[in-house]
């Protein structure tokens, strides 16, 4: 950032008083522009035994396969947010159900979501975001094709609940333990 999105005077990096990060602070107003992390959430959606996959055509990632899944919107659920983006990237119509993982990403400064949710009707194509969209059996998931570490990981754990018949929910962080350090 270089300029308050408020005011257009030039932001500096500074430590405000009372904080202990570096923020984005205006030169002129002082109004302080904080940056926090993104949530991005997404949908294993269900049709009888096989789930829905999008191949994305943009990037990053492009022509890699990825549960339909995306950004969080101001003023949305959650659940409001997997929906969407089911829409959005499979034209498909879901009925959410419960959440199933999340999986922190502090590299990135990422939280993900997955909820599991039902394909209301077999109906499904790909979105302006999306190159291809298919239903696959838990044997068909093309694992060394998969876009995003998150949705690997919660492909396993979705497919090791399938095997044992308990679904559970599954917090995990990748790229640092999850337990909480001390700064
Ligand atoms: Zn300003």
């Amino acid at each position: 950032m270089k300029f308050c999105s408020l005011c257009g005077a030039p932001v500096s990096l500074t430590i405000p008083p009372g904080d202990s990060r570096l923020r984005h602070v205006c030169t002129r107003c002082g109004e302080i522009h904080y940056q926090n992390p993104k949530l991005v959430v997404g949908a294993i959606a269900e049709w009888e035994d096989r789930i829905l996959l999008c191949r994305r055509a943009i990037e990053p990632c492009h022509g890699k396969w990825t549960l339909p899944a995306g950004f969080m919107e101001n003023t949305e659920t959650t659940a409001e947010a997997a929906a969407r983006e089911t829409l959005e990237e499979a034209c498909a119509i879901i009925d959410v159900g419960d959440m199933f993982s999340l999986i922190d990403l502090p590299h990135i400064s990422q939280v993900h979501v997955f909820y599991r949710a039902r394909l209301r009707t077999p109906d499904f194509r790909p979105g302006a975001e999306s190159l291809d969209t298919a239903l696959v059996s838990a044997d068909e998931i093309p694992w060394d094709q998969l876009a995003f570490h998150s949705v690997t990981r919660t492909l396993r754990h979705y497919l090791a609940d399938l095997e044992s018949g308990q679904w559970r929910f599954h917090h995990e962080s990748i790229g640092r333990p999850l337990t909480a350090a001390p700064e």
